[in-house]
């Protein structure tokens, strides 16, 4: 199926990778017009157990 939805804009699904083990513990969605910049939260790490810096990533 060919869908024309222009409107949406380039949504574009990243993974949520641990600055401290390297690991990607959480999946997201973002929208690569309304945000160009690196996405960057402080977030739960269970293999860490503690909040530790999640940096954007590709998910593969
Ligand atoms: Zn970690």
């Amino acid at each position: 199926m060919a869908s024309s939805s222009k409107k949406k804009g380039p949504v574009e699904k990243i993974a949520l990778q641990c600055t401290e083990c390297k690991r990607k513990n959480y999946t997201t969605e973002k929208n690569r017009r309304n945000t160009p910049d690196k996405l960057e939260f402080m977030k739960y790490c269970k293999f860490d157990h503690k909040h530790t810096l999640h940096r954007e990533t590709k998910i593969k």
